[in-house]
C-alpha cells in the first residue's frame, strides 16, 4: 500500500534528517523530491501544489528556522501536513463509522460499478457482526446487520450480495427486480425496524460512468433512508479518474466518508489523498483484499508515519 510513495519519501526524509543546516537550496531540493514523489503516486496536481505550498510556508516559518535540528524539524512539518492531508485535520474520530442514531443505523453505499461496493458491503457487515466497530476509541459490541441491494438493473448484483452475505452470515433481504429502488429501500427500512436490526446496509446500483439518472436515483434513496453514513466507494486503481468521480458524487450527495478499495493491487495509492481532498470527507476504510476480512479502518496519523518510513 503506497509502497512507491513510501520508498521515495523515506529517502527524502533520510537525507533531510542528516542535514545539520537548512539552506534555501536543500529546502528547495527536498520540496522538489516531495512533489515528484506525490505526483508519481498519482496524487492530483492541485493537491500536490497545495501540499508543497503549505510545507514551504511552515518550513520558512517558526516551525523549522531556529530549531536545533532543522532537517528533523522539516521532516516533522512534512509528517504533520501529510497526516492533515490524509484527514488528520478532521480529528481522531472522523475516520470512525458513526452509527449513533435510533436503530437501524443506515449505511448507504455509493460508487461506480466495479468499485467494490458489494464486496465492501459484505466486509462492513462482517466487521460490524464481529463487533469491530469502535466509537470514541472503544469497541461497541456485535451488531445485528441486515443487507439489501437496490440494484434492480442487474439481478447478478443481487445474487452477488446474497453470496457475500451468506459468507459473512449477515441477514440478506431479497430484492425484486421489478420493484423501484425506493420501494426496496422503504421495505428494507421497515423490515429492519420491525426486526430490531442495529444496522441496515444498502448496496446501490453503479454505472460505468457518472450519469444524471444514477445520481438522481441515489439521491432519492438518500432522502428516503436518512443514512447516518453515506460511503463513497472508490477503486484505488482508478488513479486520477477517481478525483472526477469523487467530485461528481460529492456534489450530488452529502457523503460522510470514503472507502478506498483494492489498495492491495499495484495502485499507486495517491488517489486516496486526492479523493480525501476533493470530497472534504475522511477516508474511513481501505480494502486490502478480495476476501471478506480484507477491510482495514483508516488512520491518517499511522498511514502518514508508514509512508514516511
Ligand atoms: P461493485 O460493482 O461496486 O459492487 O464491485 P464489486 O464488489 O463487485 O467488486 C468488483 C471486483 O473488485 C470484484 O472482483 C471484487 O472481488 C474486487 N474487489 C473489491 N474490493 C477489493 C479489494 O479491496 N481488493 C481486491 N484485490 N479486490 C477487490
Amino acid at each position: 500500500m503506497l509502497d512507491n510513495l513510501t520508498q521515495r519519501l523515506s529517502r527524502v526524509v533520510k537525507t533531510m534528517r542528516g542535514e545539520a543546516r537548512l539552506t534555501e537550496t536543500n529546502t528547495q531540493d527536498m520540496l522538489r523530491e516531495v512533489r515528484m514523489a506525490l505526483l508519481e503516486a498519482d496524487v492530483s496536481l492541485p493537491v500536490v501544489r497545495d501540499f508543497v505550498a503549505r510545507v514551504k510556508e511552515k518550513a520558512l516559518g517558526q516551525d523549522v528556522v531556529g530549531s536545533l535540528n532543522p532537517g528533523q524539524a522539516l521532516v516533522g512539518v512534512v509528517h504533520k501536513e501529510l497526516t492533515s492531508l490524509m484527514g488528520g485535520d478532521l480529528g481522531p474520530e472522523a475516520s470512525e463509522l458513526s452509527l449513533a442514531s435510533q436503530p437501524p443505523a443506515v449505511i448507504l453505499m455509493a460508487g461506480l460499478q466495479g468499485a467494490g461496493k458489494t464486496t465492501t458491503t459484505g466486509k462492513l457487515a462482517k466487521w460490524l457482526l464481529d463487533g469491530q466497530h469502535v466509537h470514541n476509541g472503544r469497541k461497541t459490541g456485535k451488531k445485528k446487520v441486515l443487507v439489501v441491494s437496490a440494484d434492480v438493473y442487474r439481478p447478478a448484483a443481487i445474487e452477488q450480495l446474497k453470496t457475500v452475505a451468506t459468507q459473512v452470515q449477515a441477514d440478506f433481504l431479497p430484492s425484486d427486480t421489478s420493484s423501484k429502488p425506493e420501494d426496496i429501500a422503504r421495505g428494507a427500512l421497515d423490515h429492519a425496524r420491525r426486526h430490531h436490526y442495529d444496522v441496515l446496509i444498502v448496496d446501490t446500483a453503479g454505472r460505468l460512468g457518472v450519469d444524471e439518472a444514477m445520481m438522481r436515483e441515489i439521491r432519492a434513496l438518500y432522502d428516503l433512508l436518512h443514512p447516518v453514513e453515506t460511503l463513497f466507494v472508490v477503486d484505488a486503481m482508478q488513479g486520477q479518474d477517481a478525483v472526477n468521480v469523487a467530485k461528481a458524487f460529492a456534489d450530488a450527495l452529502p457523503l460522510t466518508g470514503v472507502v478506498l478499495t483494492k489498495l492491495d493491487g499495484d495502485a499507486r495509492g495517491g488517489a486516496a489523498l486526492s479523493v480525501r481532498h476533493v470530497t472534504g470527507k475522511p477516508l474511513k476504510f481501505v480494502g486490502v483484499s478480495e476476501k471478506l476480512d480484507g477491510l482495514e479502518p483508516f488512520h491518517p496519523e499511522r498511514m502518514a508515519q508508514r509512508v514516511l518510513g
